[in-house]
């Protein structure tokens, strides 16, 4: 396979804050339909990573390409336009609008310049409104306020309004956080729907869930990459027992 293949190529990637490197000459490829989940200690650089690949931070040094365009000169919000999304921890839904209008406002065209929110449920955004809430599982809760939502919920909504953008990348960073049980299988269940057409980059630190839904896994530490393989193959790797596994 030619890098050119790669859905995302990051190359050589160094980022230093005040002499410290977060990532230190990292090579990545990521697939196309991969769901790929980035494993490692705490301050490995696995959230400097995704800052990184969606602009919030600067690289010192090294590529990242994204459907073989360079993106490290582009601003985050050019980011977004070349369809990367990324979900932080805490959801930033509007609590007091209905789950189809959070998702209405989502769809490009639904912000005015101005940044005020703008509600046109044209025929195209119902439509899209609605294959984004029977992908995120909340088709039935369309008209429900979602300050009303369970947690896990008000998580698989904010999924959907990043869906209402078409990202070809999407990133998240612990999903499934603070989720019941259940929320965890059915969060499973949604990651899977929807890394079909897309690469999904997850962050996470429950092992039986990384086993649930990982096409691959990597492990990262010291701002380098200390193992990448299947989850079997990684969880077997003295390496990664020794600095994250075996603590
Ligand atoms: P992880 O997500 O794996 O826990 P981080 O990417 O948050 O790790 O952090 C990696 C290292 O980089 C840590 O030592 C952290 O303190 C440092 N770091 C991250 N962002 C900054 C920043 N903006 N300024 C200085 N140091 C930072």
């Amino acid at each position: 396979m030619s890098n050119t293949d790669f859905a995302v190529a990051i190359e050589d990637l160094t980022v230093s804050f005040d002499g410290f490197k977060a990532i230190d000459n990292l090579t990545l490829y990521i697939d196309k339909n991969e769901l790929r989940v980035i494993i490692g200690p705490n301050g490995a650089g696995k959230t400097t990573l995704l800052d990184l690949i969606c602009g919030k931070t600067k690289a010192s040094s090294g590529s990242i390409k994204f459907r073989n365009e360079e993106l490290t000169g582009l601003d985050e919000h050019i980011r977004v336009r070349r369809g990367i999304g990324r979900k932080f921890q805490t959801p930033s839904i509007y609590e007091n609008l209905s789950v189809f209008q959070n998702l209405e406002v989502s769809y490009p065209a639904g912000r005015s310049v101005f940044g005020a929110l703008a509600f046109k449920r044209t025929d195209e955004v119902k439509a899209r409104v609605q294959v984004v809430a029977e992908e995120i599982g909340l088709a039935d809760a369309l008209e429900m306020e979602s300050g009303l939502l369970s947690h896990g919920q008000k998580q698989w909504l904010e999924i959907g309004m990043l869906l209402m953008q078409e990202p070809e990348l999407l990133m998240l960073d612990e999903p499934i956080a603070g989720m019941s049980a259940r929320e965890r299988e059915l969060t499973a269940e949604l990651l899977k729907r929807i890394c079909k057409g897309r690469s999904v980059i997850v962050i996470e630190h429950d092992m039986e869930f990384v086993k649930q839904i990982a096409h691959k896994v990597t492990v990262m530490h010291q701002g380098k990459i200390l193992a990448e393989g299947s989850m079997e193959a990684v969880q077997a790797d003295p390496k990664v027992i020794d600095v994250y596994l075996g603590h």
